[in-house]
């Protein structure tokens, strides 16, 4: 059976805008669950990077919001280092995307429409449906 979960924002995608939009949030005591299409956070240095990349910007560039980097880390971060920050700040945070969740791209065919009947008089709710049906949220960020 389809579980449904009813929370205040969806965000979409666990890459670096939307692990600190969901930091944001929890720091703001605003309700959000994260849709991730992989199985990882940050997919892009998690499956897309080669193993020697550094950021190429200094490291206070590149923290995200509420965590600094820590402080025996070299100027220019590298991949390991910057996967063990991220994975640190997910647990630090208790950020738990709900991995392998396509969110459809396409806003029109989300908009599901609910039509209910009262009193014989026919009322529409209009809600925002995430692709897999088993979220709704008033809002959805998306972090793609
Ligand atoms: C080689 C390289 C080096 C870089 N170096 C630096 C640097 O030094 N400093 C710096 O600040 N920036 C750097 N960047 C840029 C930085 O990586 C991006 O700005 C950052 O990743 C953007 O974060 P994001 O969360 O918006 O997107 P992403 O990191 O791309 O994350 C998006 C996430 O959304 C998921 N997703 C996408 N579509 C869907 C969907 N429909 N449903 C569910 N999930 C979805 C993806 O799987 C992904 O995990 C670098 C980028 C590259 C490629």
């Amino acid at each position: 059976m389809t579980s449904v979960e009813e929370t205040s924002v969806i965000i979409v995608g666990a890459g670096l805008s939307g692990l600190s939009t969901a930091v944001s949030l929890h720091k703001l005591e605003i309700p959000y669950i994260i849709l991730e299409r992989e199985d990882c956070i940050a997919s892009l240095f998690n499956k897309k990077a080669y193993d020697r990349l550094h950021l190429h910007l200094a490291k206070q560039y590149c923290q995200l919001a509420h965590m600094p980097f820590p402080s025996n880390y070299p100027t220019y971060v590298s991949r390991n280092d910057f996967l063990k920050y991220l994975d640190d700040y997910a647990s630090h945070f208790n950020i738990k995307p709900k991995f392998g969740n396509m969110h459809s791209t396409d806003f029109k065919s989300e908009r599901r429409t609910r039509t209910r009947r009262s009193g014989g008089r026919k009322a529409v709710i209009r809600v925002d449906v995430t692709s897999f049906d088993s979220a709704f949220g008033g809002f959805t960020f998306g972090a793609t």
